[in-house]
């Protein structure tokens, strides 16, 4: 234990995510050893991302204004969504340029062990944007690991009775792992060779 200041900023460092004891206390002595305007461009860019950045209120993804940019494009086709857990999965899809439909961010995946169910995600919202039947195909790209398959079997059952087509990523994607991690030669296959499911 160190004495206030320094112990407040362990402590905050340790709440972040992937962040242990030992690196939190690692990131605090490189900050107090580092320029004063290092610090002042990082607590900054802290302020910043959270006065600037809100999530799009179409599809959950991150945007700088009420819709992200993708929802903004006029070129991108209004036919297919592609639904995801997260942002990030949202940039890694987008690197493979295989896509040019719409998003649906659902903020995480069916959880029970950690207590998230399906109404802790942005269903609801898909299930609004599907209504009114411009939409004919449903990409679900949720990750390739147990929460990730659950909830896209969750999705299709709801989804595949409205006379929308379900398909789900191919195999020969990492299993157990995290979508964002998959290379953009080996995503770019997966969407390519997506099979339907349900219905
Ligand atoms: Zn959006």
């Amino acid at each position: 234990m160190y004495e206030g200041a320094v112990q407040d900023l362990i402590d905050e460092l340790g709440r972040l995510p992937g962040v242990g004891p030992k690196s939190a206390q690692r990131i605090a002595f490189h900050l107090l050893a580092s320029d004063t305007a290092d610090v002042r461009r990082l607590a900054e860019a802290l302020l910043e991302v959270k006065a600037r950045v809100q999530f799009c209120e179409t599809c959950g993804n991150v945007a700088e204004s009420e819709r992200c940019r993708i929802c903004a494009d006029p070129r991108r086709g209004d036919d297919v969504i592609c639904v995801v857990e997260e942002p990030k999965d949202v940039v890694a899809i987008e690197r493979t340029r295989e896509f040019r439909g719409r998003y649906h961010v659902l903020g995480g995946a069916i959880n029970p062990i950690e207590n998230v169910g399906p109404d802790d995600l942005r269903i609801s919202q898909l299930m609004t944007r599907l209504a009114d039947g411009a939409v004919t195909e449903v990409i679900l790209a949720t990750d390739p690991n147990v929460e990730g398959e659950a909830t896209a079997t969750y999705l299709s059952r709801l989804i595949a009775p409205m006379g929308v087509t379900v398909s789900r990523l191919a195999s020969g994607l990492p299993v157990g792992g995290d979508l964002e991690y998959a290379d953009e030669v080996t995503l770019g296959r997966a969407f390519e060779g997506r099979r339907v499911v349900g219905g």
